[in-house]
């Protein structure tokens, strides 16, 4: 029997990848007993900001990641691409959906137990009853604790935010227009660490656009950098992401800030003046219903009527109405270079491993990968087999070796990324070329490691494509 504590992302996988594996599962979730500041169901899985997993191509390191969890049978990739809305080459989900989708599979499995209860303390673990700590960045304090103590140092903390969303009938459709950024594929980069947070790997897509003028930006600019605060409590010390400002924060670093970052008209053409505006906001479809959208890249910690205030100014969205708006929030994470295998099993305690984002990764596919890999890694202890780490070669595996490996006195949360990736020797010219046969070695080793695993072989006889072609 495997516990795992949390049903965010990395925990639902985790247990539909050990009980796939023919063990069973007790999957502790504290959800509606216990909410967090963000969550706002009960579902397993609930997406807390943006509805996106980002990049789908395999040119792309989170498009080879979702396409590795495919082929190792994910749950959350399956569901995932059941329930994806138009987003040009991201894959965006329907969030409703999505969440329900897995909480309906997981609890249709019979060998997963869901208890909604919080677990306040680490439970005791063993190689016959390995423990998955998944907690996520908004970990209840009690187990925060039991943590801190397991890390044997202050707990590390770090400042995210969220983008608003307003309602699409809210937005005055005369005012914006529809079109995704021209050459994008050229001028898109990759971070080598840091989430994109809306924005991240999807400048491309049906999106609704907000076009200024040099006087509405100027004007937009004034009133945000003038704009009052919420109340940052005991963070106020701590560090912002940098892949994750809020929009505040990057209007204080100077003017142009914005236009260089989230409200960039680069390969944008207004339809109106034929021209590209002097700065743009993006909207992003959050539902499949397309009665949402949210802003991208717009993570703010303004005051609830400041946000409304501010960003009623953005032509388009004068008469908007929030469905949500912005906020800020608590990141907890455990220094994973000095805790962890590539396993994901903590090094001091075999049969504990910690994973998704309190491991240490950043994001949504991030941590459901990880919690992919921690769970088949469960079902191998329990089972008394080995547990074994991806091949290096692999985006998981990179990013497990990643997470054990990295320097622990400079230790950042990171994304996946090509950096992490060893590079093929021989490979053909050209970044995409180079990308390309990363990826076709990522998969050839993956096949491999998962070469006597029947869940792998079924799920990579029902690959009809899709990033792989
Ligand atoms: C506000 C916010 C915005 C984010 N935005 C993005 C984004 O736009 N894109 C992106 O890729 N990533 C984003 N992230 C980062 C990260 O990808 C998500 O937090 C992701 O959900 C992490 O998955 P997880 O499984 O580790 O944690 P979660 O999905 O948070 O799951 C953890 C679960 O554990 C439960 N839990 C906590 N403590 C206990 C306990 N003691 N007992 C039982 N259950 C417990 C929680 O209720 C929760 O359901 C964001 C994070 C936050 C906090």
């Amino acid at each position: 029997m495997i516990r795992i504590v949390g049903g965010g992302l990395a925990g639902s996988e985790a247990a539909w990848q050990a009980a796939r594996r023919g063990v069973p599962v007790s999957l502790h979730e504290m959800r509606p007993v216990r909410s967090t500041a963000v969550h706002r169901t009960d579902r397993l899985a609930e997406l807390v900001c943006s509805n996106s997993f980002r990049g789908d191509s395999l040119e792309n390191a989170v498009g080879l990641l979702k396409e590795e969890m495919r082929r190792l049978g994910s749950l959350v990739m399956r569901v995932g691409d059941e329930t994806r809305v138009p987003a040009g080459g991201a894959l965006a989900v329907d969030r409703e959906r999505f969440a329900a989708g897995v909480t309906a599979a997981l609890e249709a499995e019979p060998l997963i137990a869901i208890h909604r209860e919080e677990v306040q303390r680490i439970p005791e673990a063993s190689a016959a009853s390995p423990v998955v700590v998944a907690t996520g960045p908004l970990t209840s304090p009690d187990l925060a604790a039991g943590l801190t103590a397991l890390v044997g140092r202050e707990q590390l903390y770090f400042f995210d935010a969220i983008s608003p969303i307003v309602l699409a009938d809210s937005i005055d459709r005369s005012r914006v227009f529809r079109a995704s950024r021209r050459g994008r594929r050229e001028r898109t980069k990759e971070l080598a660490v840091g989430r994109t947070c809306g924005a991240g790997g999807e400048e491309e897509g049906d999106y609704l656009n907000c076009p200024m003028t040099p006087e509405e930006y100027h004007r937009f600019h004034a009133a945000l950098t003038t704009a009052e605060l919420a109340e940052l409590h005991d963070f106020d010390r701590t560090p912002y992401f940098e892949g994750c400002l809020p929009i505040e924060v990057m209007a204080h670093r100077g003017v142009d800030t914005l236009r260089f970052g989230p409200m960039k008209p680069v390969g944008l053409t207004d339809p109106v003046t034929g021209r590209q505006p002097y700065a743009v906001v993006q909207l992003r479809q959050d539902n499949l219903a397309a009665d949402h959208f949210s802003l991208v890249g717009f993570q703010t910690q303004l005051k609830w009527p400041e946000q409304r205030r501010v960003l009623r100014m953005i032509p388009g969205l004068e008469q908007a109405e929030f469905v949500r708006l912005g906020m800020i929030h608590r990141n907890t994470y455990i220094n994973a270079p000095s805790l962890l295998a590539p396993t994901w099993q903590t090094r001091a305690r075999p049969g504990l491993f910690i994973a998704g984002q309190v491991s240490g990764v950043e994001g949504y596919v991030e941590s459901a990968a990880s919690g992919l890999v921690a769970g088949l890694n469960a079902a191998a202890l329990a089972r008394g087999e080995e547990p074994r780490a991806p091949p290096r070669t692999t985006a998981l595996g990179a990013l497990a070796h990643y997470v054990s490996h990295a320097d622990p006195s400079h230790y950042q949360p990171t994304n996946i990324a090509f950096g992490l990736i060893p590079v093929v020797a021989g490979a053909p010219r050209g970044r995409q070329a180079r990308r390309r046969a990363v990826a076709e070695r990522a998969l050839a080793d993956l096949a491999a490691w998962r070469g006597g695993d029947p869940e792998a072989s079924a799920a990579a006889a029902l690959q009809t494509g899709g990033a792989a072609q």
